[in-house]
C-alpha cells in the first residue's frame, strides 16, 4: 500500500523485488574535460556478487570511488541503502563507515600493528569500546585465517596476509557492502588464492560485495552477475556463464580472449 508504506518500501519495485542496496542512475562523471563515466545505470541487489571487468582506463575504479563517494559526480544519481549520496543531508562518515572497501595495495597503517588497524575506526568512529573492538578483531583475525598476526606490523607480514588483514579491516564495521579493486593484482601468483578464498567465504555469507578483478576463476565460481565496462560504459551485462560462453559484443570476446 503506497499511501501507509515506509519511503524505502514505496520505492520497492512492483513485483516487490527488494530495493537495491546500490543504485547508479545515468552517472556521468569528469575529471576535467575527461568524461570518464558515460551515463551507468546499474543496481546491485543485497547479498548479491557484482564482478566488473574490463581495460585498463576503462572507468572500473571510479565507479566504485563513487560508490562511497570518494569521487564527485557531475550528473545523474547515486542511492546506496536508501540515501542519496548528493542529499545535502547526507551523513557522508556514517554511509562511509558501512562500506568496506579494500584496494590494490593494501593500505594498511604501517606504523600500526594489524589489531591497532583493526580496532582504529570502530573504536574512532563508532565509539566502540576498545575491549569490545579488540574481541571483534581477534574473531576477524581467525576468519581471514591469521590470529596468530594480531601484534605483527605490516611489513612483517606477506602480502597475502597484508591484503586479508585490509579486508579484516573493512569487516570490522559490520558493513552492508564490501568493495574490492583489484585485490589480488599486487600479489605473487601464490599468495592470491588465499585471499580469494576469504572473499568466497565472504560471498557464501550472503555479503553485498563489488568486485573489480581479472580473475576470471573467481568470477564464474562465485559473481552473480558480471559487466564488461569499455571506455566509461557498461558495454555487456549478464551471468558468468553468458560471459564465459556466449558473450555478445565484439569488445566483450576481445577483451575475454586476451586476459583467459
Ligand atoms: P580503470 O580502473 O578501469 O583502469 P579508472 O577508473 O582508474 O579506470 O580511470 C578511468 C579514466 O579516468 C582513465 O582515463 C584515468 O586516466 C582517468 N582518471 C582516473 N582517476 C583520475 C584522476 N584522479 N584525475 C584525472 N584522471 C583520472
Ligand atoms: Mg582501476
Amino acid at each position: 500500500n503506497s499511501v501507509t508504506a515506509r519511503p524505502e518500501q514505496a520505492a520497492a519495485g512492483y513485483d516487490g523485488a527488494p530495493e537495491p542496496i546500490i543504485r547508479f542512475e545515468d552517472v556521468h562523471k569528469y575529471f576535467g574535460s575527461h568524461h570518464v563515466l558515460k551515463g551507468i545505470t546499474e543496481s546491485v541487489a543485497p547479498g548479491e556478487v557484482l564482478v566488473v571487468i574490463g581495460p585498463s582506463g576503462s572507468g572500473k575504479s571510479t565507479f566504485l570511488r563513487c560508490i562511497n563517494r570518494l569521487e564527485e559526480i557531475q550528473s545523474g544519481r547515486i542511492v546506496v541503502d536508501g540515501q542519496d549520496l548528493y542529499d545535502p543531508k547526507v551523513d557522508l562518515i556514517r554511509l562511509r563507515s558501512e562500506i568496506g572497501m579494500v584496494f590494490q595495495q593494501f593500505n594498511l597503517y604501517p606504523h600500526m600493528t594489524v589489531l591497532q588497524n583493526l580496532t582504529l575506526a570502530p573504536v574512532k568512529v563508532r565509539r566502540m569500546a576498545r575491549a569490545e573492538a579488540e574481541a571483534t578483531a581477534f574473531d576477524l583475525l581467525k576468519k581471514v585465517g591469521i590470529p596468530e598476526k594480531a601484534h605483527a606490523y605490516p611489513a612483517q607480514l606477506s602480502g597475502g596476509q597484508q591484503q586479508r588483514v585490509a579486508i579484516a579491516r573493512g569487516l570490522a564495521m559490520h558493513p552492508k557492502v564490501m568493495l574490492f579493486d583489484e585485490p589480488t593484482s599486487a600479489l605473487d601468483p601464490e599468495m592470491i588464492k588465499e585471499v580469494l578464498d576469504v572473499m568466497k567465504d565472504l560471498a557464501r555469507e550472503g555479503m553485498t560485495m563489488v568486485v573489480v578483478t581479472h580473475e576470471m576463476g573467481f568470477a564464474r565460481e562465485v559473481a552473480d552477475r558480471v559487466i564488461f565496462m569499455d571506455e566509461g560504459r557498461v558495454v555487456e551485462r549478464g551471468t558468468p556463464e553468458h560471459f564465459f560462453q556466449a558473450p555478445a559484443e565484439e569488445r566483450t570476446r576481445a577483451f575475454l580472449e586476451k586476459i583467459l
